[in-house]
C-alpha cells in the first residue's frame, strides 16, 4: 500500500512545524491528532496574528478616532474581505461574523424563520444533519406549527435525491442541508439540491462547517442563499464563524440580537437599524477571532486548497483500505463522494472503549454520536469511532493508528 501517495503533494515535515501542538506528546507517545472534524489545530501564523493584535493594537472597533482603534477596525474589515474572497461572495456586506455555524443557523432560524415560516409550512432538512442544523428548525416548527421534513439516506450514507424531489411541495419554505457530513464524510450534491429548491423559489441554507477547509466553496456558483461555517474547523480560533447570506435576503430580515453597533440611531421612541452586515453584529464583536480567521485563510491559500484536498483524499483512501483488513470492522459512511472522515464500528466492541484504548497510544479520535443522534439511530448503532484527517496528517500516522487499533481490538476482544 506504500504507493498510495505516489507524489509528494507538499512537504509534510515542513507543514507540521507550523503547528506547535503537533510537536507535543500525548501519554508519552507522539500526538496523532485525528479529531480534525471536531476542531483543527492552529498554525503559528494564526496564533501570532492574535498575539500581535493584543500586543500592538487591541482596541474596540468602529468607535475610536484614535490610531489603534482605527488599526483594529481596519484589520476586522480586512478579515471580512478575506472571507468574501475566500468563498467568492459578491460583496463583503454579505459576510456576517458569528460565533460559529451554530449561531449562524440560529440567526437564520430566528430572523428569517420567524419572519417567513407560518402554520403548516414545511422545512426540509436531511437525515445526516448535525444537531446544530436540526434543533433550531425543530424549535421554529414547534413555535409556528410548521413541519420538519427529512431527506432520507441510503446504506452508504448518501442522500436520496429522488426522495428529496418528492418532499418539495408548495408548502416548502426553506431547505437546510449540510455540504459535508461530519459523522460520515459524505459530500452532498449541494449545487443540485439548491437548484431543485430554486425551481420552486425556495431558499436554501447550506451548513458548510465540514466543507470550507476541504474543498473550494464558491457561494455564487452554488447559488446558496445562506452558507454557514465555523472558524475553528479551518485552523482559525474558536468563537468565530460566518454566515454568508445574499444581500437581498439579509436586507429584508429583522435583527437577531439588538444593542450597540447594530443601530444607526436610537431614541426612546424609535430605533433605526444599521445596514448589513452591522445589523446582525450587535455588541463588541470577536475582533481577535476575525483577525485569526483572516490569518487562517491566508495560511490555507499558501498551501492551496487543491493540495489540501488531494492529500486528505490520499490519507482517506489509504486508511480505508488498511482499516478494512481488520476483522469485524464496519465502516459507517461509504459514499462514492467522501471527505476525509472515517467512521467505524467494531463488531462486539464499544466505540468508547476503542477511543480510550487509542488514547493510550497517543491517538486522538472521536467516539459517540458526533451530534448526529438521529443518523446513528437510523444506522441502528449507539455511535462510532471517527478518525478525521487534516492536511498535516501523514501516512505514517495512519500506519501508527492502524497498528494501535489492531492492538486495541486484540486486547478488547
Ligand atoms: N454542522 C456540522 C456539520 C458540524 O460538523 C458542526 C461541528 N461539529 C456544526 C454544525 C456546529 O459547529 P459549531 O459547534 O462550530 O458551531
Amino acid at each position: 500500500m506504500e504507493a498510495v501517495i505516489t507524489k509528494k503533494i507538499f512537504d509534510s515535515d515542513k507543514v507540521r512545524k507550523d503547528f506547535p501542538i503537533l510537536q507535543r506528546a500525548a501519554g508519552g507517545k507522539p500526538l496523532v491528532y485525528f479529531d480534525n472534524a471536531a476542531t483543527s489545530q492552529k498554525p503559528n501564523s494564526v496564533i501570532n496574528a492574535i498575539g500581535n493584535y493584543y500586543k500592538n493594537y487591541n482596541a474596540n472597533i468602529h468607535r475610536g478616532l484614535y490610531s489603534i482603534s482605527i488599526e483594529a477596525s481596519e484589520a476586522y474589515d480586512k478579515a471580512r474581505e478575506k472571507v468574501r474572497e475566500y468563498i467568492n461572495a459578491r460583496e463583503a456586506r454579505e459576510i456576517i461574523f458569528t460565533r460559529g455555524t451554530t449561531e449562524a443557523v440560529n440567526l437564520v432560524a430566528y430572523s428569517y424563520g420567524r419572519q417567513n415560516i407560518k402554520e403548516d409550512d414545511e422545512i426540509i432538512i436531511s437525515a445526516m444533519e448535525h444537531h446544530a442544523n436540526i434543533v433550531p428548525w425543530q424549535v421554529l416548527c414547534e413555535e409556528k406549527k410548521a413541519k420538519l421534513k427529512i431527506i432520507p439516506v441510503n446504506d452508504k450514507g448518501e442522500l436520496l435525491i429522488n426522495d428529496y424531489k418528492k418532499l418539495i411541495s408548495p408548502r416548502t419554505k426553506l431547505v437546510a442541508v449540510c455540504h459535508i457530513s461530519n459523522s460520515l464524510g459524505t459530500i452532498n450534491p449541494v449545487k443540485e439540491i439548491v437548484s431543485l429548491a430554486h425551481e420552486k423559489n425556495i431558499p436554501v441554507l447550506i451548513d458548510g462547517a465540514q466543507a470550507v477547509h476541504h474543498t473550494k466553496v464558491d457561494v455564487r456558483s452554488l447559488n446558496a442563499d445562506f452558507y454557514a461555517f465555523s472558524g475553528h474547523k479551518m485552523y482559525a480560533p474558536m468563537g468565530i464563524g460566518v454566515l454568508y447570506g445574499k444581500a437581498k435576503l439579509l436586507e429584508t430580515m429583522p435583527p437577531y440580537q439588538t444593542g450597540g453597533d447594530m443601530i444607526s440611531s436610537v431614541s426612546f421612541e424609535k430605533t433605526l437599524y444599521n445596514e448589513i452586515p452591522m445589523k446582525f453584529e450587535a455588541g463588541t464583536p470577536n475582533v481577535e477571532g476575525a483577525i485569526g480567521l483572516g490569518a487562517a485563510i491566508d495560511y490555507i491559500n499558501s498551501i492551496g486548497l487543491e493540495n489540501i484536498s488531494e492529500h486528505e483524499s490520499a490519507l482517506l483512501n489509504y486508511a480505508t483500505d488498511e482499516i478494512s483488513k481488520i476483522e469485524g470492522i464496519r465502516i459507517i459512511g461509504t459514499a462514492e463522494n467522501k471527505a476525509s472522515v472515517l467512521s467505524f464500528v467494531v463488531e462486539g466492541l464499544n466505540a468508547l472503549d476503542i477511543g480510550i484504548m487509542l488514547d493510550t497510544s497517543g491517538v486522538a479520535v472521536r467516539t459517540g454520536q458526533h451530534c448526529t443522534e438521529p443518523l446513528m439511530d437510523w444506522f441502528g448503532i449507539p455511535g462510532t469511532a471517527r478518525a478525521s484527517f487534516a492536511f498535516y496528517n501523514t501516512i505514517e500516522e495512519v500506519d501508527f493508528f492502524i497498528d494501535a487499533l489492531k492492538n486495541a481490538v486484540r486486547i478488547l476482544k
